[in-house]
């Protein structure tokens, strides 16, 4: 009933805004309790003021659409290992240390030079070759899990990316991880709908993975965007350094592996996005033109 409800809503919203020909069909994974135009209504009111809206926004994927690096990333790492017969499995607690090292690949050969390589990769090469089946392994494996369904979307996504699409704000996804793994969780989580109007930059489309701004430069030049005018949402120190680097502007949605960290670079940090129905506390497109009016308030000050 609630999905058929849902539906209605949005064939209306659809039916206003250009280019969205079509209903998004609400994912089963979707646990949303409010319409998007409930969250839209909320947002263009607040304050009084006429909101300046992001000329992007620019989503993280690990941490920030779902908690995927404790309860997806580092299982399936464990799994890969076993299948290889490697002597290692990473704990919750070792696993938050090597999330220092941004990119799957990299993080396996950080580890093992520290604590020394399995006998199996001895040379160089055979270090290379082990690296990338496992993470070839790895990722299939935490595809399987999305698919599965095994980790959710996190709190007040939907509502946000429904709100950046009514509003036409463009959308997309910059990640370190692998591009169909990326890919995979915005399609099983949020549907083919939403997907189609994400720009994914994901995986080894650069050189200099996060913190370097690689990823948030070349999706910059694709989009055509002023980085002074665009959002990111990071959940991690890297992440935050990346976006800063390129100029952009970053709120910070805090995981479950990045509480600690060092944010006082973000223009703004939150334990989550927020409840669908709670826009007071929730973060919406509102709350996003803020930090850009701050923004150009400090400059022009
Ligand atoms: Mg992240």
């Amino acid at each position: 009933m609630l999905g058929l409800a849902l539906a209605g809503v949005l064939a209306i919203i659809c039916g206003k805004a250009d280019g969205f020909a079509s209903p998004i069909k609400m994912s089963h994974r979707w646990s949303g309790s409010t319409s998007p135009l409930e969250a839209v209504e909320s947002s263009s009111t607040a304050g009084g003021q006429t909101e300046d809206l992001p000329q992007a926004l620019i989503f993280d994927c690990d941490g920030v659409l779902a908690d995927t690096e404790r309860d997806g990333h580092r299982p399936a790492f464990n799994s890969a290992f076993k299948i290889k017969n490697l002597d290692c499995e990473w704990s919750v607690e070792l696993y938050g240390k090597l999330l220092s090292v941004g990119g799957g690949k990299e993080r396996m050969t950080a580890h093992w030079d520290e604590v020394g390589w399995p006998d199996c990769a001895k040379t160089a090469d055979e270090r290379s070759v082990l690296v990338k089946e496992l993470h070839l392994l790895k990722t299939a494996l935490f595809n399987q899990a999305v698919v599965d369904g095994e980790i959710p979307l996190r709190t007040g996504v939907i509502r946000l990316v429904d709100e950046a699409i009514y509003r036409k704000v463009p959308l997309a996804v910059c990640s370190t991880s692998n591009d169909k793994a990326v890919t995979n969780l915005v399609k099983t989580l949020m549907g083919k709908e939403r997907l189609e109007r994400m720009q994914i930059f994901a995986g080894d489309i650069v050189e200099k993975k996060k913190p370097n701004p690689d990823i948030y430069d070349l999706a910059k030049d694709t989009m055509g965007l002023d980085p002074a005018r665009v959002v990111v949402i990071e959940d991690s120190h890297i992440g935050l350094t990346a976006a800063k680097a390129a100029g952009m502007n970053c709120l910070v949605t805090k995981s479950s592996y990045t509480g600690d960290e060092d944010f006082s670079a973000a223009d703004q940090v939150t334990e989550e996005l927020g409840e669908d129905g709670e826009a007071s506390t929730s973060v919406t497109l509102a709350t996003l033109g803020a930090i850009l009016r701050e923004r150009a308030s400090a400059a022009s000050s």
